[in-house]
């Protein structure tokens, strides 16, 4: 079968690589479409310690089931997956918390082949059913937003509160949309990125701010009474907005990072300790997120198609290229097989 194949940093290839061999419990899938990840934009660049070549990326993806020991998905059976296999039996998976298992395991990463190829191997276990009506491009949404579902769920008492998103890509875009149907009262997004941030205003931003041209912790602070936003999210991972993400909280507010564009951040304690500043980390999702996360996709709350880009496979370089070097308005990438 046809893979595009992480070769070598900054590296993709297509090759003719062996049909995967589904062991019990296992699906063979047929990929219709996988989209892009800034994770496997970060192995993409050599910076993911499990993510070494040659290896198949992507995650995100849907296809239809060609072979499967499991009656409840009959071969032709349309699938999203939730790309996350954890072990089932450890303290954190039984207590439904998957994502901080510690034997997890992702579907393009270390040993596990991933979804930029003809077919691909998940457990039966992982497989959700989409509508054949639905566009392959969206149906791969619901992995995305699966980590904001979960991130949302992380924040604990911020109803009809106001919430400042530091970044404009494809997770602070979706982040917007959750917690505009979650009811948040005024929602901020800052970028660097001035055709993300009109993407950002289209969907209902309150306040966009380009944090090159003004400056973003103030905005907020003027915009909420001096108080600062009752949540704020790092959707970037970078140093300063990070710091940023802290400095425009309120007093006694949440800050909830999820960005990891950069392992390491200096972080004022003295000012953020005395503000009594509830700072939290968001990683993956669970079972249950992810579920979740399908409903509103099928259900149509996602709506970002007209920021959608498709490409075919063979194009995965130039693809990972332009996520990288100057995304433009492209929300999320999807490469077709
Ligand atoms: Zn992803
Ligand atoms: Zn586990």
């Amino acid at each position: 079968m046809k893979a595009l194949v992480y070769t070598a940093p900054n590296t993709l290839e297509m090759r003719d690589v062996d049909l995967p061999q589904p062991a019990s419990a296992e699906a063979l899938l047929r990929v219709q479409a996988a989209g892009i990840c800034g994770s496997d934009m970060g192995g993409f660049l050599g910076h993911s310690l499990r993510r070494k070549p040659p290896l198949v990326l992507g995650h995100e993806l849907v296809g239809t089931v060609v072979s499967c020991d499991s009656p409840s998905f009959q071969p032709g059976t349309r699938v999203c997956v939730n790309p996350v296999f954890s072990c089932l039996r450890c303290d954190n998976c039984l207590a439904g918390r998957q994502n901080i298992c510690s034997g997890w395991k992702l579907l393009g990463m270390d040993d596990v082949q991933g979804a930029y190829a003809e077919y691909v191997l998940a457990p039966v276990s992982a497989l959700h059913q989409v509508p054949e009506s639905l566009p392959d491009e969206v149906a791969c949404l619901p992995e995305p937003v699966a980590c904001g579902v979960h991130l949302l769920r992380l924040a604990s008492k911020q109803e009809f509160g106001s919430v400042a998103i530091f970044g404009a890509g494809t997770q602070g875009t979706l982040i917007q949309i959750l917690a505009r149907l979650l009811g948040y009262r005024k929602i901020f997004v800052s970028d660097v990125n001035q055709e993300r941030l009109a993407v950002s205003e289209k969907l209902g931003a309150d306040v966009v701010v380009h944090a090159g041209e003004k400056d973003v912790v103030e905005t907020i602070r003027s915009e909420t009474g001096g108080r600062g936003a009752d949540l704020t999210i790092d959707a970037v991972g970078r140093s300063v907005t990070r710091q940023n993400a802290i400095a425009a909280c309120k007093d006694g507010g949440e800050v909830l990072l999820l960005g990891m564009a950069e392992a390491t951040t200096e972080v004022d304690f003295m000012s953020f300790l005395r503000r009594e500043v509830c700072l939290k980390t968001s990683f993956a999702y669970s079972a249950a997120d992810f579920r979740r996360a399908v409903e509103l996709v099928v259900g149509g709350a996602i709506d970002i198609e007209p920021w959608i880009e498709v490409r075919p496979l063979e194009d995965g370089q130039a693809a990972f290229e332009k996520m990288i070097g100057n995304p433009g308005n492209t929300i999320k990438l999807v490469l077709k097989p």
